[in-house]
């Protein structure tokens, strides 16, 4: 049985006033909920906010923090970067890694992400590795290759257990920040894929323990669909995650749906 996950990627976006604000918010908009049944929520602000959040959240509570990048080096002279022992610090549990945003704006590539997972995992915490197509590569008919390609690249050199306890999130890139939603058959299947890869480059047993998210336009009127997808268990939150009212409708959208595995 795969814990279902829901973790909002609140970008470049909050102050840390702002941030606190938001937090609060869900916070009081989730307190309700069972938390027996309640998805793993994590919540990934800029790094500025993350002390501030973690403070209001109490981990293991139902709510998580997480970064959005991170260094594959633990100190040193890297003017600018932020490394895991130190987001490990600010009490964050997660890091996003691979975001296309990241891949697409700041040279990231397959071989940074491997790196990043590994640092990710040395120090105990858990990576979001992020892969998906571009509208370009869809159209082309590439998308499989893509994603495989990627995926191949993203978890070399971890070992079985390492892979079994990371999350990845399929993110097509083309329907992320465009209110264009991945049809959820299609996500499920391309998730499938993903899934079967892991197995070829892992094993079958940690294929079948990683979870495996979508990202790319989620809203609460599309979470009770893509969680009742086999495959899908749970999803990566841009915009709507910014949203207390509709971060908080998604989580109770995908307790609706139990999963199947
Ligand atoms: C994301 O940033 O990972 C994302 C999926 O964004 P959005 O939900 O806004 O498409």
């Amino acid at each position: 049985m795969r814990k279902p996950i829901i973790a909002g990627n609140w970008k470049l976006n909050k102050t840390v006033e702002e941030a606190i604000e938001l937090v609060e918010d869900i916070k009081v908009k989730t307190m309700d909920l069972d938390k027996n049944r309640m998805p793993t929520v994590v919540v990934c602000p800029v790094f500025t906010a993350i002390k501030s959040v973690a403070d209001i959240l109490e981990r293991g509570k139902g709510i998580y923090i997480g970064a959005q990048n991170c260094y594959w080096e633990d100190s040193g002279a890297f003017t600018g970067e932020v490394s895991v022992p130190i987001i490990k610090d600010l009490c964050a549990s997660y890091v996003i890694t691979g975001h296309s945003e990241r891949r697409q704006y700041f040279g990231e590539t397959d071989e940074n992400i491997n790196k990043k997972a590994k640092a990710i995992l040395s120090h105990g915490l858990i990576p979001i590795i992020c892969c998906g197509e571009t509208l370009e590569q869809r159209e082309a008919g590439r998308t499989d290759d893509i994603v495989k390609n990627q995926i191949i690249a993203d978890l070399q050199g971890l070992t079985e257990e390492q892979v079994a306890g990371s999350v990845i999130a399929y993110e097509p890139v083309w329907a992320i920040g465009t209110g264009k939603t991945c049809d959820s058959a299609e996500a499920n299947r391309v998730i499938k894929l993903i899934r079967d890869t892991v197995a070829q480059v892992s094993s079958r047993d940690s294929a079948d323990k990683v979870r495996i998210l979508y990202g790319g336009s989620v809203k609460p009127s599309t979470i009770e669909e893509q969680m009742s997808q086999s495959d899908i268990d749970g999803a990566l939150v841009g915009g709507a995650s910014l949203k207390a009212e509709d971060f908080a409708q998604i989580i109770k959208g995908a307790m609706l749906v139990s999963s199947p595995n």
